[in-house]
């Protein structure tokens, strides 16, 4: 069985839903759909869920918010005409909004995005529709009940077979409905498979699979056909942004393979994510690495104090002051009588000149100095693990193309590779790494 999210782009008006149907029709095995409620038709446009947090303002408020209720109405009574549905869509929205009241929950009113479209897409694909509250549970705590969960999801899977949940919400003990965070119907999928032991989890979206890297700096960059956990971590560590950073755990911990496709474009393999790979296959080995991802807006607060070899606690201190103004250290590159602090600038500048005065008067350091527009940029490719040349391709690929490295930092386990580039030069340090590595 898989099992197969729809993000809200893919579920945005009927064409969207034939997508969908297409996609299930095509795969018996693709069992268990969750949907989100309906995205952005185009860039202007405004989400469901959005509407429904605007409604829950209103309410709050005291202000009328029919308005609001007609436009979402409207999305979904789109949706039903295009896709030629009967379902009383109208009135299950006039039933989930009767007596709603200032002390109704946000969460309950956000839910209902999901809950609707699930509705209508049970009836497209002439699935059973199974409210999310009837199996997704969580505790007193607000944490997933996993066991509740899972049994009750399994009971349902054994009686219907193919069905079609919401995402994004489930039930507390108390009977209420929690959603999880913005973007959390990718959750519901993620403990769906684990709930059913899937031998798939597909998330199904407007991109086809991760990206080797930004296409707002490279032109179509090429999409990954297999990245590991690790990988993952350090690319959306490093600025990528692809799943919601808590889908994973539950499939992870199952080795479920997670497959990212495009609905726009269903014959693209996408990408898949697991835990570990056994054999790099062609393009893996022919490329070497898997993505090249960055973050802007670094500074490096540089130190000097000679001797430095004898002053074991000149470091400890060092970090202790940083501590104590909340700048977190992204790294420590250093020298014989210096070492730098790489630094996010948004934590620096608000406590620069205190925080240089609490260095020098701290620990009597001969000079400190801040240098400011930084950018860091992570090569990220387990293929680079125990495999010379690498980092030298990646040098002579900046220094033949007139960029300065600032920094340099290996992980000790070699899948990655930071290097800090002045901002002027990030876009087009990416780019010359992508043609040397990826063209
Ligand atoms: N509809 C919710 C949101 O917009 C949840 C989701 O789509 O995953 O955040």
């Amino acid at each position: 069985m898989k099992v197969c999210k729809f993000g809200g782009s893919s579920l945005s008006d009927g064409r969207q839903f034939a997508k969908v149907k297409s996609i299930i029709e095509s795969d018996p095995d693709r069992s268990i759909v969750v949907v989100s409620a309906p995205g952005r038709r185009f860039s202007k446009d405004t989400k469901v869920t959005d509407l429904l947090y605007l409604s829950h303002a209103h309410l709050k408020y005291d202000v009328p918010f029919d308005n609001v209720i007609e436009m979402i109405k409207e999305r979904y009574t789109a949706i039903k005409n295009e896709c030629h549905l009967s379902f009383d869509i109208e009135g299950e929205i006039d039933k989930a909004f009767e007596g709603v009241s200032k002390k109704t929950s946000v969460d309950y009113i956000a839910s209902r995005g999901e809950y609707l479209n699930a509705l209508l897409m049970a009836e497209y694909l002439g699935f059973r529709f199974v409210d999310a509250a009837d199996w997704m549970t969580f505790k007193y705590d607000g944490s997933v009940d996993f066991a509740k969960t899972e049994e009750k999801l399994k009971d349902i899977v054994g009686v219907y077979g193919h069905i079609v949940t919401p995402g994004f919400y489930g039930c507390l003990p108390s009977g209420d409905v929690k959603v999880f965070s913005r973007g959390g119907s990718d959750i519901t999928g993620a403990i769906a498979a684990a709930s059913i032991d899937a031998e798939m989890y597909e998330n199904w979206t407007d991109v086809s699979g991760i990206l080797m890297t930004d296409p707002r700096i490279v032109d179509n960059p090429h999409s990954i056909p297999r990245v590991t956990y690790a990988e993952l971590r350090e690319m959306s560590y490093m600025g990528a942004s692809v799943l919601h950073e808590d889908t994973v755990f539950p499939v992870r911990n199952k080795d479920i393979p997670v497959n990212i496709r495009n609905t726009n474009l269903p014959e693209a393999p996408g990408t898949i994510i697991r835990e570990r790979f056994e054999e790099n296959n062609d393009i893996e080995n022919k490329r070497f690495i898997t993505g090249i991802t960055g973050v802007k807006d670094f500074s490096i607060v540089n130190i000097y104090k000679s001797h430095l070899e004898n002053k074991i606690a000149l470091l400890r201190k060092v970090l202790g002051i940083c501590e104590k103004f909340g700048i977190s250290v992204e790294n420590i590159p250093g020298g014989v009588d210096c070492f730098s602090l790489v630094v996010p600038t948004r934590e620096l500048k608000p406590v620069k000149y205190d925080f240089l005065s609490a260095l020098r008067e701290e620990c009597t350091l001969d000079d400190a100095y801040v240098t400011d527009g930084i950018s860091l940029i992570a090569i990220v490719g387990r293929q680079m693990a125990y495999r010379t040349g690498i980092s030298g391709k990646i040098f002579a690929a900046l220094g033949e193309n007139g960029i300065n490295i600032r920094t340099i930092e290996q992980s000790s386990d070699e899948i990655s590779i930071l290097v800090g580039v002045y901002t002027e030069d990030f876009n087009k340090a990416i780019r010359v790494l992508y043609d040397s590595f990826a063209r």
